[in-house]
């Protein structure tokens, strides 16, 4: 099932990240926010990917770097509008990945109401894990993911604890953004999102498989 097929679909030369917020009840309680009745959208732009090889440096403009391991799903297909019983037929493979965040920064910013591109969009701040192919039997409801600090589990979620499912986050991303082939959707954090420093290795796990690694720099 492995794909050797790291990067974005096609090197796709425009592509973007769609990211969910508060997509697990347990998350937005440990963060003290309200579940939202629909999903929340914010976006990073192709610069945030963290190619491949590339070492992940610890950003200097904060002081409160987190980890948020998600599943994330590529797009396709291009589309619009879609209806959620379609939806699955916009994506093709799945990984996890972080959606790295500058919390000291979001925090000022969602005091003061403003947007959340410094805390979440700057460059490196989103990696992608190896791409798995989705399986003609995917049941879109059972699927387990990890992430290890040092070695030691800090996040464990299950997409049945999701508020919003994969083709639901589909259909409603749609009705405002134009999806792209090569688009990948971040799906939210599950609870156990926390600090990393210097030195820490994460490691990724979609079931068992291990999907990424990389050291804090
Ligand atoms: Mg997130």
């Amino acid at each position: 099932m492995k794909s050797p097929d790291y990067q974005p679909y096609l090197n796709s030369e425009d592509m973007k990240f769609l990211c969910i917020g508060r997509n697990y009840a347990e998350h937005a309680k440990e963060l003290g926010n309200e579940v939202p009745d629909e999903p929340v959208i914010f976006m990073k732009p192709k610069s945030a990917l963290l190619q491949t090889n590339s070492p992940f440096y610890y950003p200097e403009f904060t002081n409160e770097l987190h980890y948020e391991c998600e599943v994330v799903l590529r797009i396709s297909k291009n589309g619009k509008y879609l209806q959620e019983r379609t939806a699955s037929k916009y994506y093709d493979a799945i990984s996890v990945g972080i959606d790295f965040t500058a919390r000291d920064i979001q925090a000022e910013l969602k005091k003061k109401g403003l947007p959340w591109e410094k805390a979440k969009a700057w460059d490196n701040s989103a990696v992608l894990g190896k791409w798995t192919p989705i399986p003609a039997n995917f049941d879109k409801n059972n699927v387990q993911f990890s992430m290890k600090k040092n070695g030691e589990l800090v996040q464990s979620g299950h997409t049945k604890d999701m508020i919003h499912n994969f083709d639901k986050i589909i259909a409603h991303v749609s009705n405002y953004f134009s999806l792209n082939i090569g688009d990948v959707i971040f799906t939210g954090t599950p609870a156990g999102v926390g600090e990393c420093v210097v030195g820490d290795e994460l490691e990724g796990f979609l079931g068992d498989d291990s999907m990424f690694k990389l050291t804090v720099q």
